[in-house]
C-alpha cells in the first residue's frame, strides 16, 4: 500500500497525470484558429475533428497565460495555430509528409503529442495578424529564428517580440519554425494517442433517426471512426 502511494506521489510530483486545459477558458483574450481543423494547411485537409479546441498541459496553458498578459499591456493578443495534437494524427501527418525538421517522427513524436508545445504569432488587439516573416507553415529559410534575408525590419521585430515574451515564461523557441515553442520541460508529459479534441458529445447527443444511429455532436472517438 504504502508503495502504491509513493508511486501515486510519484507521477503526481513529475505530473505526468497533469490534465489537458481548454486555453479559450484559460486565455479568454487568445484568438484561437487551429490550422489542421481547416483545409487551409500545407497537407490541403484537416485533420482534426470539426469543434476542435485548443488543448494543453495545464501548467503549459498557465505559463502561455502569463504570456498573454504581459503582452496585453501593448495592446498584443496571441493567435494560436496549433496546440495538442493527437498522436494518432501525428502518424498521418508523416505518412502524407514524411520530411524529418517539419513533422516530427511519430516513432519519438513530437512535444505538441505531450501538449506542451504550440504553435502561434501575434495579433493586434481587434485579433489581426501582425506581420511575420513568413506564413505559418512555411518551411523555407526565413521561417529561421534569426533570418534576416528577405524579411521586412517590422516582421523581424514582431517575431522577436514573440521569442522575447515566450522565453521569459519558460518556452524553448525551434530554431527552423518561428512560430513553434514548447515548454521547457516538455519531456516530463506522455505523449497521448487520441485525447478528445472536440468535447464528447452527451447520450442526449445520440439519436435514433429513421432507424439509424445519428450523432449529434462529433467527438473524437467518433469523427476518427467516420460516424459523423
Ligand atoms: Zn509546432
Amino acid at each position: 500500500m504504502r508503495t502504491l502511494f509513493v508511486v501515486l506521489m510519484g507521477f503526481s510530483l513529475w505530473g505526468v497525470a497533469e490534465p489537458l486545459v481548454d486555453v479559450a477558458e484559460h486565455i479568454p483574450s487568445a484568438v484561437i484558429e487551429l490550422r489542421y481543423a481547416r483545409e487551409d494547411n500545407f497537407l490541403g485537409r484537416a485533420l482534426y475533428p470539426p469543434g476542435a479546441r485548443c488543448l494543453l498541459r495545464k501548467s503549459v496553458a498557465k505559463r502561455l497565460s502569463r504570456v498573454a498578459e504581459r503582452l496585453s499591456k501593448e495592446g498584443v493578443r496571441l493567435k494560436l495555430w496549433d496546440c495538442y495534437r493527437p498522436l494518432a494524427v501525428q502518424k498521418e501527418m508523416w505518412k502524407l509528409f514524411p520530411r524529418p525538421g517539419f513533422v516530427a517522427n511519430p516513432q519519438t513524436g513530437s512535444h505538441h503529442n505531450r501538449g506542451a508545445a504550440v504553435d502561434l504569432t501575434l495579433a493586434n488587439a481587434e485579433g489581426i495578424e501582425l506581420e511575420m516573416p513568413t506564413p505559418f507553415d512555411e518551411f523555407s529559410p526565413r521561417a529561421r529564428q534569426g533570418a534576416r534575408e528577405g524579411i521586412s525590419k517590422a516582421a523581424i521585430h514582431n517575431r522577436d517580440k514573440l521569442k522575447a515574451a515566450m522565453e521569459l515564461e519558460g518556452f524553448v523557441a525551434n530554431r527552423k519554425e518561428w512560430w513553434h515553442f514548447e515548454a521547457e520541460d516538455a519531456r516530463r508529459f506522455k505523449m497521448l494517442e487520441q485525447a478528445p479534441l472536440a468535447k464528447e458529445p452527451s447520450f442526449s447527443a445520440i439519436i435514433f433517426r429513421g432507424g439509424v444511429l445519428k450523432v449529434a455532436g462529433c467527438s473524437a472517438f467518433f469523427w476518427r471512426r467516420r460516424f459523423c
